[in-house]
């Protein structure tokens, strides 16, 4: 059994970025930047901010953080995304969610320019994703094929099972890999007998957000196994998988942490390095 270090690659990607933001800056080119925007004071939400800023510093990015109250109304949102999109000298925007309840996630993710939508939640990236015409690939499932690429590990002709069908994880987990030449199944709530498909999988992407939903009798013999979920169990951080159990059985898994979430992070700056391209070449 191999573990997919999801920690040692992003680091190697952060380097990279650095690499290239440092070559820019040599050749007298403008820095590369991303704005980020958090609405309100969600602990949770300011951590993951802060952890994208400093990404950002330490790779050479720059950083741009507009922090607005919790009761800032729509329309102020709106005309500073407006504003952004405007901004030459911004490439990236990315407006942290959830959103305050007074606020339509869906209209303020649709106003970002599809350029600089380095989150790649929009109806745009989406249906560019969706008919394989390339666009910015969200963040996590782009760092989950990032690092099957990295360990060698092709899904062409597999069997592939994503448990999960979210928006920001599950669906396009399931585009990208049915692109890469998988055979592929989506799971959810609704699934009649989730462990008849785990159990045919060749490689496993669990997005459920739901601790140990994934054990060993579920996952067969070499099966490549990725765990996306972030559960607090007895106040420790655990994924969706079952480890210990699923571990042994395994040709290829990921830890958490140290898998998938600092992959997501990584895979922010190299979009944000795609959106710049894309406002050089305007
Ligand atoms: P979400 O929006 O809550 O979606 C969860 C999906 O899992 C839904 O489609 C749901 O089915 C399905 N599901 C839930 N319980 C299930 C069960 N018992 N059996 C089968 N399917 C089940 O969550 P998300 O945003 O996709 O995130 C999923 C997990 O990944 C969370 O733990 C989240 O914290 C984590 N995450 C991690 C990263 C990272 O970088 N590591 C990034 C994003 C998310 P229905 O559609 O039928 O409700």
């Amino acid at each position: 059994m191999t573990i997919l270090d999801g920690k040692a690659l992003a680091a190697k990607i952060k380097e990279q970025t650095l690499e290239t933001t440092k070559a820019l800056a040599a050749e007298g080119k403008r820095q590369p930047c991303l704005a980020v925007v958090l609405v309100g004071e969600d602990p949770a939400s300011q951590i993951y901010v802060r952890n994208k800023h400093n990404d950002c510093i330490t790779t050479g990015i720059k950083s741009l953080m507009h922090t607005l109250p919790a009761d800032t109304q729509e329309e102020e949102l709106l005309a500073l995304i407006d504003r952004l999109n405007g901004d030459d000298g911004v490439d990236g925007i990315l407006v942290q969610l959830p959103l305050p309840k007074h606020l339509n996630e869906q209209r303020v993710t649709e106003r970002i320019s599809a350029l600089k939508d380095v989150d790649a939640f929009s109806a745009y990236n989406v249906g560019l994703i969706t008919l394989g015409r390339g666009g910015f690939k969200p963040c996590t499932p782009a760092g989950i094929m990032r690092l099957l690429e990295e360990y060698g590990i092709d899904p062409k002709g597999k069997e592939c099972v994503v448990v999960g069908r979210s928006n920001i994880v599950g669906k396009p987990m399931a585009l990208l890999l049915l692109a890469a030449g998988g055979t592929v199944t989506v799971c959810h709530t609704k699934t009649a007998d989730l462990a008849f498909h785990t159990r045919r999988a060749d490689i496993i992407v669990a997005a459920a957000g739901k601790a140990d939903l994934i054990n060993g009798d579920m996952v067969k013999e070499g099966a490549v196994i990725v765990d996306v979920g972030m559960n607090r169990k007895d106040g420790k951080l655990c994924g969706d998988v079952d480890f210990e159990s699923c571990a042994p059985k395994a040709s290829y898994i990921t830890p958490v942490p140290g898998g998938v979430g600092p992959m997501t992070r990584a895979m922010l700056l190299d979009n944000t390095l795609t959106a710049y391209r894309l406002s050089s070449e305007k």
